[in-house]
């Protein structure tokens, strides 16, 4: 680990001061100190935000939730309002990491986890995230864990959290403030696809701070579910996951929102798929269409190609429990 400063931001004002172009805000750590042992992080100075006001969950005027940047992933996870109106938001954190970690990874860290691709975690690998220009190991390599959609030339690596999965389908706009003032970015722009620029994973401006995260009020009437498939049943990402929020009224499908997890480069979202769903009987036919559609566009690499089938079936369990009725 290299040297560096450290403090402690007392207000968000205080945070942003510091900003320079080597710093990095400290919430729960889980990624950060990692990727800085690794010494594929090498800020020159730290700023904890944990003192900040950014850590409550609660109701927004219009009934939807406002869930704050420092709120902890077993807090957000186990909170009355988010298991009664929105459990695949739950049921998504409970199933990242282990309880120790959603102790401490905080939402705002969450969304900006970066992948877990073994060559960006190796500085003596090439990687374009990275070191931009330096190539990809994994195109070729060790590609198994990695994505099949949204994928470029310059890296494959996969969005690798459960969190953002379930926030995308449940189309939450995220909060942002900096030294240009505030903003407020629908998750389905928060994300980018690595096209030629890998290093950039979202549309983070240098020194912005993420404050809170909002979902829109629960849809009436609406059952959802979060399924993740992973090579074990605990502390391992998903290597193919759907989030899922659906109405139906006398078994057709009226409104369907779908994201997929583990198999892309940001959390994905396909409208074409929810459109061909909605109006349409909720019906295992419809379901493997609409898998069929999400996956054509998929490019498996040399070990990766399971994913597709995969991803399909995955799709294809959750829309059905999402759609039938208790
Ligand atoms: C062993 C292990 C297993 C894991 N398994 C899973 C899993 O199954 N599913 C899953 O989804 N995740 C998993 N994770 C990832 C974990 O969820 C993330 O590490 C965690 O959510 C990051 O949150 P944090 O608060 O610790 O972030 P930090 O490490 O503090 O920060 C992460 C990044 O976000 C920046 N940042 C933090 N807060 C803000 C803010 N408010 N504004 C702007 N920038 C900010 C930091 O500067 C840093 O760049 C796992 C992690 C580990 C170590
Ligand atoms: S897939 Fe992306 S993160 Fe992995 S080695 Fe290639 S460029 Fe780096």
């Amino acid at each position: 680990m290299n040297a560096f400063t450290f403090s402690r931001a007392r207000s968000v004002a205080d945070a942003l001061g510091h900003w320079h172009d080597n710093v990095r805000f400290l919430a729960g750590g889980t990624t950060l100190i990692d990727l800085m042992k690794l010494n594929v992080e090498r800020p020159a100075e730290i700023i904890d935000i944990n003192a900040l006001p950014l850590a409550e969950v609660t109701r927004t005027p219009d009934g939807g939730l406002s869930i704050g940047a420092l709120a902890r992933n077993s807090d957000v996870a186990h909170h009355p309002d988010v298991v009664h109106d929105y459990p695949l938001l739950s049921q998504a954190l409970r199933s990242g990491a282990s309880v120790q970690l959603r102790n401490m990874a905080s939402t705002g860290g969450n969304l900006l986890q970066r992948t877990r691709c073994v060559y960006f975690r190796d500085p003596a690998m090439a990687c374009n995230k990275r070191s931009p220009g330096s190539g990809c190991a994994a195109i070729g390599g060790f590609n198994r864990n990695l994505a099949i959609l949204g994928t470029s030339a310059h890296c494959i690596a996969t969005n690798p959290s459960d969190q953002n999965v379930a926030l995308t389908a449940l189309e939450a706009t995220i909060h942002l403030t900096g030294s240009n003032g505030e903003r407020s970015v629908p998750i389905g722009d928060f994300y980018l696809v690595p096209g030629e620029t890998p290093e950039r994973e979202t549309v983070l401006g240098p020194g912005e701070l993420v404050t809170s995260v909002t979902l829109p009020p629960p849809a009436a009437g609406a059952r959802s579910i979060y399924l993740k498939l992973r090579d074990r049943a605990s502390y391992e990402f998903a290597l193919a996951s759907a989030a899922v929020v659906a109405t139906v009224r006398d078994g057709t499908m009226q409104r369907v929102r779908i994201a997929m997890g583990g198999i892309a480069t940001k959390p994905w979202r396909n409208l074409d798929v929810e459109m061909a769903l909605q109006g349409q009987p909720a019906t295992r036919e419809r379901f493997t269409e609409a898998a069929r559609i999400l996956l054509s566009d998929a490019k498996p690499q040399s070990e990766n190609g399971f994913k597709v089938e995969l991803a399909k079936r995955c799709l294809v369990h959750a829309l059905s429990l999402a759609t039938t009725a208790v």
